[in-house]
Order: C-alpha cells, then sequence, then structure tokens
C-alpha cells in the first residue's frame, strides 16, 4: 500500500509541476510521519523518499536514533524555546521560525554547537487566531531583524494552509504568499524553498509556486490517534 501511495502521490506531483512548467526535480517530497512508525518510515527510505518531518520532538528523537543517518529531518511544529537545544542537532531545516523569541532562543543554541541552522519563516496566510507564525503584513520587518542573528539562515518561507472542504478556495493564499516568497530581496537571506501544500491541498499549492510539499496521510494513510 506505501508503494501505491508513494507512486499516486509522485504522479500528481508530476501533473502539478507539468501545470506549473518545472520539473518535479526542483520539489522536494517531505514525508510527515507524525505517529508514523519507524519501521514504516525505513520502508518509505527504502522506496526512494529521502526526506522527513516530523512537529514533535519527543515523538522524533527515538525514530531519528533508531533509524539511517542519512535521512534529512525536517522540524515542522510549533517549537517551544526550552526544546531548542534538543532540535538543533537533528533537524536540517526547521520549517516553524514563527516568532522573534524562538529565533533569538536557536541563535543563542546555535552558537553553543557552532552550527549555522537553516530555517523558513512561518507565515500565518489564513491569519487565524490559533494558527503560529508570523502575519503577513510582518514578515519583511522580522526578515530584516533576523538576518543580524548571524547563526540563523533563511532559506525561505512556510505555511500552513487553513483546512478547508474545496482546497482551490485556497489558491489566492498561496499565490499571495509565493508572490511575498518572489518579492523578497533582503540582503544575508537565501530564500530557496517555498513550504507549502499538504495531502489536500498540496496539488494547487505547487501550481502556484510551491517547491516543498509536506505529506503525511496522502503517503502513509489516515493518522490513528
Ligand atoms: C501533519 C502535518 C502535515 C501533513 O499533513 P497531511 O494532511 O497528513 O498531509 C504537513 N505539515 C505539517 C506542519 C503537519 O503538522
Amino acid at each position: 500500500m506505501l508503494q501505491e501511495n508513494i507512486e499516486t502521490v509522485r504522479k500528481r506531483l508530476n501533473k502539478a509541476a507539468a501545470k506549473r512548467g518545472i520539473p518535479v526535480e526542483e520539489i522536494t517530497l517531505v514525508a510527515v510521519t507524525k505517529t508514523i512508525p519507524a519501521v514504516r518510515i525505513q520502508s518509505a527510505r527504502e522506496l526512494g523518499i529521502k526526506d522527513f518531518g516530523e512537529n514533535r520532538l519527543q515523538e522524533a528523537l527515538p525514530k531519528i536514533n533508531s533509524l539511517s543517518p542519512e535521512i534529512d529531518w525536517h522540524f515542522l511544529g510549533h517549537l517551544q524555546t526550552n526544546k531548542v537545544k534538543d532540535v538543533l542537532p537533528y533537524f536540517k531545516l526547521i520549517h516553524s521560525l514563527d516568532r522573534m523569541k524562538l529565533a533569538h532562543a536557536i541563535q543563542k543554541e546555535a552558537l553553543k554547537i557552532d552550527k549555522v541552522v537553516d530555517v523558513l519563516v512561518q507565515v500565518n496566510i489564513g491569519s487565524e487566531e490559533t494558527k503560529y507564525g508570523f502575519e503577513p503584513e510582518l514578515v519583511e520587518e522580522a526578515l530584516k531583524e533576523l538576518v543580524s542573528l548571524d547563526m540563523i539562515k533563511i532559506r525561505g518561507l512556510m505555511a500552513i494552509a487553513p483546512l478547508l472542504e474545496d482546497p482551490e478556495e485556497l489558491r489566492p493564499h498561496f499565490r499571495r504568499l509565493n508572490r511575498m516568497f518572489q518579492s523578497l530581496n533582503i540582503p544575508g537571506t537565501e530564500m530557496k524553498y517555498l513550504s507549502m501544500g499538504m495531502t489536500n491541498d498540496f496539488e494547487v499549492a505547487v501550481e502556484e509556486g510551491s517547491n516543498m510539499v509536506r505529506i503525511g496521510t496522502g503517503l502513509f494513510g489516515e493518522r490513528v490517534k
């Protein structure tokens, strides 16, 4: 089933990339493995997936430690400042830089281990009270402040779209975020990744400029809570 799911997702990605007019290789597929046991992650790895994402550190660490160090791990969840020091050594990219206080905590811990940390700035595109991230109109200002933190490398933007029945309704949100992504040219940043799109909406996201999709249920099936 996993193999079939991966093939289906890849086909859908191919189609969306073609529609956008870009090679599918330009899109990073991050398999989201919250609630998924390590053995299934290993199977996905053997089926050619290289990037995996988790959103809770306590859940991620035992899996990371039991799996091959060749895996590139992405941190996707809201990160508490007291967990930063445990996250930094294990993750290639933190997608969820959602507040300035977190940036300062990352800077401080990164200095201690002398590691420059790649991050994406999370943008609250749905502008819902319950969602984390910088409000869109504050992102530019935030980036200008963030570049002064020399152990943090800004590699792009990330958004979690509101969950809507019809992903077409998200198109304007994705389009707006891509426009922002394209237009932000802050010296000291290296904007390469636009992380948007999940199982329900990744085709629309790719058509609107995403080059990093985060897919859980589409690959592993419904999560058991
Ligand atoms: C769970 C999760 C995903 C994947 O969601 P699916 O709908 O299962 O594809 C993507 N991004 C984040 C931040 C998540 O927490």
